[in-house]
């Protein structure tokens, strides 16, 4: 397989073919991600992905889902993106999905039948950064999109069948605004309605203008029990109708893997008694991104 620069992927997809069809991120511009710093974004060449399906078919028969890396592989014109998933389809016909980051900017460059073309040729779920549902934050962190934007291309991709994704940053809105990035990410969550909410907590990357504003004090990183009273409150004021909330990645100091409404008061209670010192928190040296 051909891979150039910084290859990442959601942890759901550890065992998938990664097959990176673009490089870097068409955005490139949030003020807290390092991924692809300094990388131009640029779409593959046709050949050399067909190459990497050809080799995927003959070496990877036992992997059953398939990643689009890198950063928003949705921004491919729609003429190629078919082109790529049809030979996927056709080539590896035991994948059973295939999976791509995706951003507001790209869905909105979809039209809802682009969009359900997509999905009938097997792209089955869109991992999307929200980070927060906070609009102030969202223009300090330049995300390129306001909430009511966000739940819109939400929306359409549910709408088009995708499953859908979401991540967001527990920490991301410093001390000033940690309270309503809880509140208002849960407003956006519940408008949205995902499938997967994986709630990461933010670590700083050197290099970043965010780790730059922390350095000059512009930028408040919370202690761990701050993060858990966002996670509280982002929790309490999130309605799905059958999305998993996780809040187990590497970088989390309580893992919590919630299906809501269901396990919504179990789950407080346990931050309750986190919050409490009942239940122990994950040691700073463990945590990793
Ligand atoms: S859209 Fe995602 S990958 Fe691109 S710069 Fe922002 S956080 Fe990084």
């Amino acid at each position: 397989m051909h891979y150039e620069g910084t290859i990442i992927r959601p942890p759901s997809e550890a065992n998938s073919i990664l097959l990176q069809v673009t490089v870097g991120c068409s955005r490139n511009k949030c003020t807290f991600c390092g991924t692809y710093a300094g990388e131009r974004f640029r779409i593959k060449p046709d050949e050399i992905i067909m190459d990497d399906i050809a080799f995927a078919a003959a070496c990877c028969r036992r992997q059953r889902r398939v990643f689009l890396c890198d950063g928003d592989a949705l921004i491919i014109p729609q003429t190629r993106l078919l082109r790529i998933l049809t030979a996927i389809r056709d080539q590896l016909p035991w994948v059973t999905r295939v999976g791509a980051y995706a951003n507001a900017k790209s869905l909105k460059l979809k039209s809802p039948e682009e969009l359900r073309d997509i999905r009938r040729l097997g792209l089955g779920i869109l991992y999307m950064g929200l980070e927060t549902g906070d609009d102030v934050t969202l223009k300090r962190i330049n995300k390129g999109a306001d909430s009511a934007a966000m739940i819109a291309m939400g929306r359409k991709a549910r709408d088009a069948g995708f499953k859908l994704s979401i991540t967001v940053l527990l920490g991301i809105a410093g001390r000033d605004r940690s309270q309503v990035h809880a509140r208002e990410t849960g407003r956006v969550l519940s408008a949205i309605d995902p499938d997967y909410v994986g709630a990461l907590s933010l670590m700083l990357i050197p290099g970043t203008p965010l780790h730059a504003d922390w350095r000059s004090g512009a930028f408040t990183l919370i202690e761990p029990s701050e993060m858990l009273a966002e996670l509280r409150t982002m929790i309490a004021g999130t309605s799905l109708s059958q999305g998993l909330f996780h809040a187990n990645h590497a970088s989390n100091y309580l893992p919590i893997r919630a299906r809501l409404p269901r396990d919504k008061e179990g789950t407080l209670a346990l931050i309750d008694r986190a919050l409490a010192g009942d239940v122990t928190l994950k040691p700073e040296f463990m945590r990793a991104l």
